[in-house]
């Protein structure tokens, strides 16, 4: 990030104050929202056969207007307090804006993890769970992590297992943490699911013509042009499903080695296993490959889909965006200062507090699937089923003809866990981009999508507070 510009707490801290300025708070409220509540950072050693290692990590607990308070642990070499402590906010925001019941937290542990084996990574994430459990800030019912940047659902198993051992008496155990594999009370879904949210919510922008016009745009979502930066989990899963379910044509990729562009249209799926088998985009024989791809954020495009880490449009790269709509699958990754930039220069960002927030939708869906000890649809899978075919035997009855077996098929079926996780995703998703638009369209203050979604996020924090009498 430029050195003049914002950091990454005080953009979040400064879009905040934006958003509450256009509300009647009472006097201190907005600060005490605004504010981590508490940083946990510990220190500790693992030995190796070399000898000790020291690391460093940290899980911020932003604001527990709700319990637990909920955000993934990342591993990256980068990570440091304040960017934890940002993180944990947007995850409060996040929470509010999507309606899940959960308070903001994060946790950061300084580390690279390809600098270790599965066996290391194994005792370094299971010696930082339990100093984070013995504090309290891994819990079922105060502090529930989930995956983020460099972890998944195999740290997740490793977490909860850590747990169990600890809290053998915990009946509640397995919802300690969410992203877990399936096997260890993971949901169906869990794993695509920040991606799938991004893709529910740039469908639902296309929904909106007025907004979409704001972007200097028209029409569907189908045809449009968009530039991915990131392949990971949320970037690969959202283009993917973009580029095959609808339509979108992507034109570059952008990946740590270099950048991948083209006229036409590159296969996501090709190019991420072009990455599995090769450790980088460098290469790739169905598009031209390009040195240090940052620049590629400025390609021409309608739809740029940021999607690695914080930071990434800053004031010096801002001016020459050529996309519209910019869609914040990352969290982060655009600066105060080029927020204000963009924003005056006809572009609509479509932010990161609302646009990411399917992941922990769904984690939402899995905890209370940990509580409740079911999986979802093992009661009614059957019964929906038998229903449909009631209601075929009726037609048939009344019209003295078989009903043709695609419709038979599409009435007899009863909805698995992972239509249900679908399904609430997409609801999620849907209705909280209409609230957004709502008050964005409707309130002179507000100059964009993310003051309005900062706005939601802060009206629904506030009334937590208040009605709790605090
Ligand atoms: N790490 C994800 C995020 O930043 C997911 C958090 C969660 O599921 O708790 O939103």
């Amino acid at each position: 990030m430029a050195e003049h510009e914002t950091s990454f707490k005080a953009s979040v801290d400064l879009m905040f104050d934006r958003a509450a300025a256009t509300l009647d708070l009472e006097p201190g409220l907005g600060d005490q929202i605004k504010a981590n509540n508490n940083v946990y950072m510990v220190q500790f050693f693992v030995k190796f056969r070399d000898g000790y290692r020291i690391f460093r990590g940290w899980r911020a607990v932003h604001s527990e207007h709700r319990l637990p308070v909920k955000g993934g642990i990342r591993f990256a070499p980068s990570v440091n307090q304040d960017d934890v402590e940002a993180l944990a906010a947007l995850m409060s925001y996040k929470c509010a804006i999507v309606d899940v019941p959960f308070g903001g937290s994060k946790g950061g542990l300084c580390i690279d993890p390809r600098d270790y084996n599965e066996f290391e990574l194994e005792r370094i994430t299971r010696r930082f769970a339990q100093e984070l459990i013995k504090k309290g800030y891994i819990d079922p019912a105060l502090n529930v992590p989930a995956p983020d940047m460099g972890t998944g659902a195999r740290e997740m198993a490793w977490i909860v297992d850590t747990y169990r051992n600890l809290h053998p008496e915990d009946i509640n155990a397995i919802a300690c943490v969410t992203g877990k594999p399936s096997s260890q009370g993971g949901i169906n879904g869990r794993v695509e699911a920040t991606g799938r949210g991004v893709q529910y919510g740039i469908q639902e922008f296309f929904r909106h013509p007025a907004d979409v016009k704001k972007a200097g745009l028209e029409g569907g979502l189908a045809g449009k042009s968009a530039v991915v930066q990131g392949l990971g989990n949320v970037g690969y899963h959202a283009a993917k499903f973009l580029q095959e379910e609808d339509d979108v044509k992507i034109v570059g990729i952008l990946e740590r080695d270099g950048a991948l562009v083209s006229d036409t249209n590159i296969s996501v799926e090709a190019v991420f296993q072009y990455i599995r088998e090769n450790g980088g985009v460098k290469g790739f024989p169905d598009a031209t490959f390009v040195e240090g791809g940052i620049r590629v954020l400025e390609a021409e495009c309608d739809i740029l889909i940021p999607a690695a880490m914080e930071g990434q449009i800053t004031l010096q790269n801002a001016p020459r965006i050529q996309a519209n709509v910019i869609a914040e699958a990352a969290n982060g990754p655009v600066t105060f200062e080029a927020d204000d930039y963009l924003r005056e220069h006809g572009k609509v960002i479509i932010p990161d507090a609302y646009l990411n927030a399917g992941g922990v939708t769904v984690s939402y869906f899995e905890w209370i699937k940990n509580l409740s000890h079911i999986r979802f649809g093992r009661l009614d899978r059957r019964h929906e089923a038998h229903k449909g075919e009631q209601i075929i035997g009726a037609i048939e009855e009344m019209v003295g003809k078989p009903v043709p077996s695609h419709v038979r098929d599409k009435l007899t079926y009863g909805s698995n866990e992972l239509d249900l996780v679908r399904s609430g995703l997409e609801d999620t998703m849907r209705v909280s981009y209409q609230n957004i638009s709502e008050i964005y369209n409707s309130r002179d203050k507000v100059p964009d999508l993310r003051t309005a979604a900062f706005v939601i996020a802060i009206e629904k924090i506030a009334m937590a507070y208040t009605e709790m009498g605090l």
